[in-house]
């Protein structure tokens, strides 16, 4: 099947083209240097006691829009209120690494940065270039009590806010106003993820921690729903005013859409995996047992009516690979 976006070898390989670049990569030299001690990570304290808010971007080296929306916040001189905030570009090497002509590659240099958030890994004799970065990185995830970890996309698609399974975080994800879907899901098998480490992932604390999904990579509107959630993140925690939010930077007011539970991730058994249509996430499927891919000459069916499609891509296909997730509405 000839899908857009996509070209067929005479093999009859499925070659993914990569979406186009439409933001440039940020320029990150300027925070380089810190009065942390630490590179590229920057604070901004007020005189008064409050919140400590961790806001992480680049923890994918490929992941523009939520630098940008860290770069616009530290340009723009907005100072918290209350509290502390702090801003992290995480994976820079894998950023640096960033070749337009193969947009999907600098991901990471040797894993990936959001799987090694476990005591065990931390602490262990393991080197990589992402758990280097992750151990300089470590002491202010241990102090943050709000982090907010920006991500984006392989895919075109609406924003998520992906909140773990604790109440406190989709009742905060809930409340920032934002169209964003909240989706609620476990982690993943292979690692634990910034947002699921240590006492963000404790039941009876009481720290907050958000991934936000802002949309493809390089798209505008991600640095738009990047800095529309950063904003509307920072007054929710109470280290800044609604009133000191630069013009132009919030997106309007929505009540949110009810969230998803992630239930079943698909995974790629074979290279020959093909969804049946062009799915951007968000489709709901009314009845249970309707194919959506095909893998391996055999269908994959809904297990439920109305199931809802979360980010489906085929771009890093191999077997093994989770191609999309699996949630019903609450
Ligand atoms: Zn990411």
């Amino acid at each position: 099947m000839k899908r857009s976006g996509s070209d067929q070898t005479k093999s009859g390989e499925v070659i993914k083209k990569a979406h186009p670049v439409q933001l440039q990569p940020p320029g990150l030299s300027f925070w380089a240097a810190s009065s942390t001690g630490v590179a590229h990570v920057q604070e901004r304290t007020s005189t008064e006691a409050g919140p400590d808010v961790l806001v992480t971007a680049l923890v994918h080296g490929n992941e523009y829009s939520g630098a940008w929306a860290l770069d616009a916040f530290l340009l723009s001189g907005l100072q918290p209120r209350r509290g502390r905030i702090t801003a992290v570009f995480c994976n820079t090497e894998a950023f640096m690494r960033f070749d337009a002509g193969k947009p999907d590659a600098s991901r990471f240099v040797d894993e990936d940065f959001n799987r090694v958030w476990s005591a065990d890994l931390l602490d262990g004799p393991k080197r990589s270039t992402e758990l280097v970065r992750a151990r300089e990185i470590r002491p202010f995830v241990d102090r943050a009590t709000h982090l907010l970890d920006l991500h984006s996309m392989h895919e075109p698609g609406g924003a998520l806010l992906v909140t773990g399974m604790l109440p406190r975080n989709i009742a905060f994800a809930q409340s920032l106003g934002t169209m964003g879907q909240v989706v609620v899901d476990a982690g993943h098998a292979d690692g634990v993820r910034m947002r699921d480490y240590g006492a963000f992932g404790d039941e009876n604390g009481d720290r907050i921690a958000l991934l936000l999904e802002a949309g493809q990579h390089w798209e505008l509107a991600s640095l738009q729903a990047a800095r529309n959630v950063l904003m509307r993140f920072l007054v929710c925690a109470d280290v800044i005013d609604r009133g000191d939010i630069p013009p132009g930077w919030l997106l309007p007011d929505a009540p949110p859409p009810p969230p998803v539970t992630v239930t079943h991730r698909v995974v790629a058994r074979s290279m020959d995996f093909a969804f049946v249509q062009n799915f951007c996430g968000g489709e709901t499927i009314r009845h249970a047992g309707t194919p959506i891919a095909h893998d391996a000459g055999e269908p994959v069916v809904t297990p439920y009516d109305d199931c809802v499609l979360v980010m489906p891509s085929v771009r890093q296909l191999r077997p093994g690979v989770t191609t999309v997730r699996l949630g019903r509405l609450a």
